[in-house]
């Protein structure tokens, strides 16, 4: 498979871009999609921080791409007119120290929703995710009673059991590892499985696709 650019390249712009966003990981605060991110992959969190900006196409798989487009009704607010439903709103913890938006808030029934554009699996990173606006909203005073994605493609929902302390501690357990980890960390092995998978792979030093 034709590469992108060299290794020599990608470390190169790697370590222009490492030390800020490991500031920014430090000092801001963390951005909730980036803990999925990070549980896929803790390198994948530097090249979402700095490709983020940039043009998607260039990185994004189909299916991904049509998640954002999925994503976008709720950002740009089409979704639902009905006052009672927040929809894409900026979320702030100041405990988790985390910023992020939510999907979808029924205010009345107290109903957070979190879709995707196919769900098959509930993997950790989504928990984390919801975790994360569960605990921003209860912070800025809302009352949340029931937390689930929703599969667009299949419309299915996933309800799940609001966290208790155990997963709480586990968010910041993990939220604490995602501002201690280093691109230079010397003890990172990279899982191939993923490698492949890996919408940043044509940018990532450790992909070797021999
Ligand atoms: S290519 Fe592999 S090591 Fe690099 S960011 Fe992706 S999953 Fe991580």
């Amino acid at each position: 498979m034709k590469k992108n650019g060299s290794n020599s390249h990608k470390k190169l712009v790697l370590n222009n871009g490492a030390n800020k966003i490991k500031k920014h990981l430090m000092e801001q605060n963390l951005i909730i999609s980036n803990i999925n991110d990070f549980i896929f992959c803790p390198r994948s969190i530097y090249f979402h921080n700095l490709y983020g900006n940039y043009d998607e196409h260039l990185y994004h798989n189909t299916s991904q791409v049509q998640g954002r487009i999925s994503h976008k009704t709720i950002d740009e607010k089409k979704y639902t007119t009905r006052k009672a439903m927040l929809q894409g709103i900026d979320i702030y913890s100041e405990e988790l120290g985390v910023i992020g938006k939510i999907d979808l808030f029924d205010m009345e029934q107290g109903i957070l929703t979190e879709r995707k554009n196919k769900i098959t699996v509930v993997y950790d990173g989504y928990l984390l995710q919801i975790y994360s606006q569960y605990f921003c909203l209860i912070e800025m005073g809302y009352i949340v009673k029931v937390i689930r994605f929703y599969s667009i493609s299949d419309n299915k929902v996933y309800t799940v059991d609001i966290p208790s302390k155990k997963e709480k501690e586990w968010l910041l357990d993990i939220l604490s590892k995602v501002r201690q980890f280093q691109l230079q960390d010397k003890s990172f092995f990279q899982n191939k499985n993923k490698c492949i998978k890996c919408i940043y792979n044509q940018l990532c030093d450790y992909y070797n696709d021999d």
